[in-house]
């Protein structure tokens, strides 16, 4: 049954937005050599100038943040670190909502999301990684593990401020400082960001913002005063980097794409399986890296799982983001947007069978609609490509080998996730799947404490936990932190 729901818009008035932003350079909002502007992808409107970091301004910022890291951040005492961490988790909580809106305005995420799960996971990075500040002489590395130096890191459109978060957090509480580029089409959650470090009198150049587009991030990585790079987006820019990087002696993590399984046994609560499915795939458009895109379910449940998922979703609302009732939001670019419709195409050329949730979309922005396909084959495109849209491709298994041979029948390998009552064959799934998570009669959970990350081409290094503060350490060396 579909209820209808009045509109229930969240306010723009708690954001107030610049007109033109700077770069964030040692502790200073600081003009650069062009700019270029930040648009909603729900209605195309220009939201901001943005500046657009050349090769002087990364210079610059890199320079800012060795200065910090020599003089001040290296050599402050972990507890006094943390201080400072427990700070900036305290702000980004007093201007939740309107980081939650500015978000939503310019990723075209729902509110709801940006709300309830990218921003209070943001402050929650910040807080777990205030913990270890001072203890970090007791996460199993040895007693005196040291800061790598100046880190460069590189972020996606995805989760702008958790991405953000997950980066910045851990290499800051293990004495590093850094340089973060976000990404183009997302910087402004970002730039607040670097406000509150204003505000939280963090010491100049611990934090240094650079945006741009990808050329900046090239700029970046391959700056010879950078001793570590962090990476999240797709797997082609994780192998440029991966070049760039290599032979120079930099530490490097890669957090890249993939194509998780969501391998659903004929034993599981139909209704629950569905509503994680329907997490898996849809929530944030599907912008997600360990996204649900391949459904595998078990053959003598498929036509009833499949008539609930179509019933289900029949029943997401798509359309303003800002609007509190919104499931499915914009598209976050329009060549986001051809991507998706390209491969999709491909789909149905390949001789897949697409059904799409009948919703109308609006005239203005970047939109596409819930979409299934059935009769994929594990050759198909749309079954070994990552989409990065709200785009599920459902292939059928009879037994779990069957099971685990497709699922792993992929380049990628971070997430999957596992529906059954038996306790036993979760474990048995788990142990088989090659992918950095597994989730078992659940999907897409986050917590700082647990580590995140791939294998094959899915990346490597975990973010989160006691393993992601190993990414940011020398764990060779006796000096303390
Ligand atoms: P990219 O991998 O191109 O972008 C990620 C970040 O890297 C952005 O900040 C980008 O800048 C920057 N960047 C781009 N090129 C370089 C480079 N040569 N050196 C250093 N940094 C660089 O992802 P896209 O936004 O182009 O998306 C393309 C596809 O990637 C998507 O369709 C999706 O399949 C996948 N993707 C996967 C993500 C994941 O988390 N697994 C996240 C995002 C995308 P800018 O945005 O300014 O170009």
């Amino acid at each position: 049954m579909r209820f209808e729901y009045a509109p229930a818009p969240e306010s723009r008035s708690v954001v107030t937005l610049r007109d033109s932003y700077g770069l964030f350079i040692g502790g200073e909002f600081v003009a650069g050599s062009s700019v270029f502007k930040t648009i909603s992808p729900a209605t195309e409107e220009v939201l901001a100038e943005v500046t657009h970091a050349g090769p002087e301004d990364v210079d610059r910022a890199v320079a800012a943040a060795r200065q910090a890291y020599e003089r001040v951040w290296s050599v402050m005492p972990g507890r006094e670190r943390g201080k400072y961490l427990f700070r900036i988790a305290r702000l980004l909580q007093e201007r939740a909502r309107e980081l939650a809106v500015l978000e939503t305005m310019d990723n075209g995420k729902p509110i709801r999301e940006s709300r309830d799960v990218d921003i209070p996971l943001a402050a929650a990075h910040f807080f777990y990684h205030a913990g270890w500040a001072d203890k970090l002489g007791y996460a199993g590395f040895g007693p005196s593990p040291r800061p790598l130096g100046v880190v460069g890191q590189v972020i996606p459109w995805n989760f702008p401020l958790l991405m953000l978060a997950w980066k910045i957090a851990p290499a800051l509480a293990c004495g590093n400082t850094v340089v973060l580029k976000p990404a183009e089409t997302t910087p402004l959650t970002a730039l607040v960001f670097a406000e509150i470090c204003q505000q939280a009198d963090l010491p100049s150049g611990v934090v240094n913002i650079v945006t741009g587009d990808g050329s900046t991030g090239q700029l970046l990585v391959a700056h010879p005063g950078i001793d570590k790079v962090a990476f999240t987006g797709s797997t082609a820019v994780g192998k440029e980097i991966a070049r760039a990087c290599a032979v120079s002696g930099k530490r490097l993590t890669l957090e890249l794409g993939g194509k998780a399984a969501n391998v659903v046994f004929d034993d599981s609560p139909v209704d629950q399986a569905v509503e994680g499915i329907v997490n898996g795939i849809f929530f944030n458009q599907g912008h997600v890296c360990c996204a649900g895109s391949r459904l595998l379910v078990q053959e003598s449940i498929a036509d009833e799982l499949l008539s609930a998922l179509k019933r289900r979703m029949m029943t997401l609302r798509l359309g303003d983001p800002m609007d509190k009732n919104t499931d499915i939001g914009a598209i976050n670019s329009r060549p986001q947007l051809d991507k998706i419709q390209e491969l999709t195409a491909s789909g149905e050329a390949e001789g897949a069978e697409r059904w799409s949730a009948p919703c109308p979309l609006p005239d203005r922005g970047f939109w596409f609609p819930p979409t299934v396909f059935t009769g994929v084959s594990a050759a198909h495109r749309i079954a070994q490509e990552e989409i990065f849209g709200p785009v599920l491709s459902v292939l059928t298994f009879r037994t779990p080998a069957e099971a685990i041979e497709k699922a792993n029948n992929t380049p990628y390998g971070l997430s999957a996730g596992v529906w059954t009552e038996k306790g036993s064959l979760i474990l048995w799934m788990a142990s088989r799947l090659r992918a950095g998570v597994v989730w078992a009669n659940t999907f897409n959970r986050f917590d700082p404490s647990s580590p995140f990350g791939g294998y094959k081409e899915s990346g490597f290094g975990r973010e989160g936990g006691r393993h992601g503060l190993e990414a940011y350490l020398d764990v060779t060396g006796s000096a303390d932190v």
